[in-house]
């Protein structure tokens, strides 16, 4: 395994990070006995970064369950507040509120069975009611979670490139994650870095297979890209079985190689999948395949989809 400094916080994190979304089910329903063998195997093969969420449903539960006994020092623990489940709104309920946060912070403290949180971000801020609730009332009630010692660092994530200076611009962060722009067919964040850089921010990149779009079975339903897009991916992905590649394993690959990030985050729900990420940690994907898959990608070249209010 790579490691690699993320931002300033004297943290150490792997190159390939384990994204625990999909031990909430969104990819199918994982059993705990797969989740706790596939974080296990992960922690084995050196991955020492997990992330998680509320809004993944019993993914904070699960990972929980699953880090049982595991030395709390070996690693790096992300998760989320703000974007929580809801029966009513399938893109979820938004409460950026202090009285939520703090509630959301000692909640996932329970679910992950820890009593200190190393990264704290708030979850998809695009989506916030008004935006200044994230710099006047959320980033300042988190920092008072820092001061009491139940977070270490704290960060936002999103869809759109804009909400980072539009935040930066304004107050520090030790850390962003950004998702769906450090892959095959969009690397719209490295134009980013530049700027991150400047604000010694630390950047996770997250979504190598573009949340299934470059998996080896095509996405889910709920998969919000437009259908050019869509159907841009699955004849990659038909070129791939017609010459003995897996899109996924290159699409890993590929952005492990380029994505200028400390650590990417790639879910995964099994242990075969840990192995077949971990093995090509620091190798090369096939240039011929990368080249033809790209020729296919160029008219959806950085094509994206509307995330809350900022595009
Ligand atoms: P992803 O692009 O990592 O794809 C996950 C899908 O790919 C799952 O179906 C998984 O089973 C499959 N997969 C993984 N490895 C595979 C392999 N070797 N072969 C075949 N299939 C494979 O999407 P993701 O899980 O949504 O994103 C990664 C992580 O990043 C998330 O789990 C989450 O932790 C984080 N994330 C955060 C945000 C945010 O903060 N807003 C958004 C998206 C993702």
């Amino acid at each position: 395994m790579q490691y690699n400094a993320l931002g300033k916080m004297g943290l150490s994190v792997s190159a390939l990070g384990f994204g625990a979304a999909p031990l909430g089910g969104p990819y199918g329903q994982v059993t705990q006995a797969e989740a706790t063998q596939a974080v296990r195997v992960a922690l084995d093969l050196g991955i020492n970064f997990f992330d998680t969420s509320p809004w993944y449903q019993a993914s904070e539960e699960v990972l929980g369950e699953a880090l049982v006994g595991v030395a709390r020092e070996s690693y790096v623990l992300c998760t989320k507040l703000g974007r929580y489940p809801s029966t009513e709104k399938p893109s979820g309920e938004f409460d950026f509120s202090a009285a939520r946060v703090r509630q959301s912070i000692d909640n996932s403290l329970c679910r992950l069975k820890t009593d200190q949180l190393d990264i704290a971000l708030c979850h998809d801020i695009e989506f916030a009611e008004d935006f200044s609730q994230i710099l006047d009332e959320t980033l300042p009630t988190l920092r008072e979670c820092v001061a009491a010692g139940k977070v270490r660092f704290v960060g936002v994530s999103g869809l759109p490139l804009a909400i980072y200076p539009k935040v930066l611009d304004q107050t520090p962060l030790d850390v962003i994650l950004s998702y769906c722009h450090t892959s095959l067919n969009d690397n719209s964040l490295w134009d980013l870095i530049p700027y991150l850089d400047e604000k010694s921010v630390g950047v996770i990149g997250a979504s190598p297979l573009a949340m299934g779009l470059f998996s080896d079975t095509g996405p889910q339903p709920w998969h919000p890209a437009p259908e050019v897009l869509r159907l841009a991916c699955l004849d990659a992905l038909a070129w791939c079985k017609e010459n003995g590649f897996s899109l996924a394993e290159l699409a890993v690959a590929w952005t492990l190689q380029n994505a200028p990030v400390a650590t990417t985050l790639v879910g995964m729900t099994n242990e075969a999948q840990v192995r077949q990420n971990s093995a090509v940690v620091g190798t090369l994907p096939d240039p011929q395949a990368i080249n033809a898959i790209q020729a296919i990608l160029a008219p959806v070249q950085r094509l994206t989809w509307p995330s809350g209010k900022f595009h």
